[in-house]
């Protein structure tokens, strides 16, 4: 397997029919695995999720967070995918004790949430048929959410627990486009490969973009790294106590000792202080 760099580019056609963005995620979402080990089960799920969640931000305006989030039946269980406007990516499994997969049935959803720069938040909801992958839940909610015709294929490749390769496309259809492009669109979408196919031929991000507009001059408007990264510090960690009660800040307090948090997206400890503990306890 060739070692590439995760990239993520963006084109739009000249005639202004289509915008293209085709991604390879590998090296991002096996970091991803490797911080929360999740079961077998749900590997390529969070895969999925999290090349779709990304794609789904560099359709919108560059400055915004977008994290993907889907729920299990009964609302137990998440998924969650966190994709940052410089191109860093993270995620987190939590699951019902026991459990090894995303619970299926009737309640399950997929949520995008987007954050601008100020803390504003938008966010959509779609149900998720966990018998259906996560490409069809990510068109469903960008018809129903977005009122924006999109073509999404996604995949995770798993061999051996191990992610050998990740990445996706998204064929957005703009108001300009006219019945004839639309047609040559649909017919070469229904023969395209499957993007896990592709994957496996280890194509490059430039390569699947190259065929998805064969014979349409279009205009390359990005091309932007990809990788894991994590945003928590020590001055998140603490603002997170900040939400606990007063009762389970004093039970922190139980001998004076620092205590240990781990992020629970990429396992960093962070010692926080008794005086910091003491400090948000005379705040509350
Ligand atoms: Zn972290």
């Amino acid at each position: 397997m060739v070692v590439t760099e995760d990239r993520v580019l963006r084109a739009m056609t000249d005639d202004a029919s289509f915008r293209v963005m085709t991604a390879i995620t590998t090296n991002t979402v096996a970091e991803v695995m490797k911080r929360q080990n999740p079961p077998s089960d749900e590997m390529a799920r969070l895969g999925d999720l999290l090349t779709g969640t990304i794609l789904i931000r560099e359709t919108m305006s560059p400055n915004l967070r977008v994290q993907g989030i889907l729920r299990g039946a009964g609302g137990k269980g998440t998924l969650v995918a966190d994709s940052h406007p410089d191109g860093t990516a993270r995620g987190l499994v939590s699951l019902p004790q026991g459990m090894t997969s995303l619970p299926a049935g009737s309640g399950a959803t997929l949520m995008m949430m987007r954050t601008l720069p100020n803390g504003k938040l938008h966010q959509g909801m779609v149900s998720y048929d966990s018998n259906a992958n996560v490409s069809e839940a990510l068109m469903r909610y960008m018809q129903e959410s977005e009122q924006i015709k999109t073509m999404i294929d996604v995949a995770c490749v798993v061999e051996q627990e191990q992610v050998v390769a990740a990445g996706g496309f998204i064929v957005q259809l703009l108001p300009e486009l006219t019945e004839s492009q639309l047609a040559i669109m649909t017919e070469r979408l229904s023969d395209f490969p499957p993007m896990g196919k592709l994957l496996r031929n280890e194509a490059t991000a430039s390569q699947v973009l190259d065929e998805l507009l064969y014979a349409m001059p279009n205009t390359r408007l990005g091309d932007s790294p990809l990788r894991f990264d994590c945003k928590c510090s020590q001055t998140r960690v603490v603002a997170s106590l900040a939400t606990l009660d007063r009762n389970e800040l004093g039970n922190l307090l139980t001998d004076g000792h620092p205590i240990e948090i781990c992020c629970d997206f990429c396992g960093k400890e962070y010692a926080i202080t008794a005086e910091q503990v003491r400090g948000l306890l005379r705040e509350s």
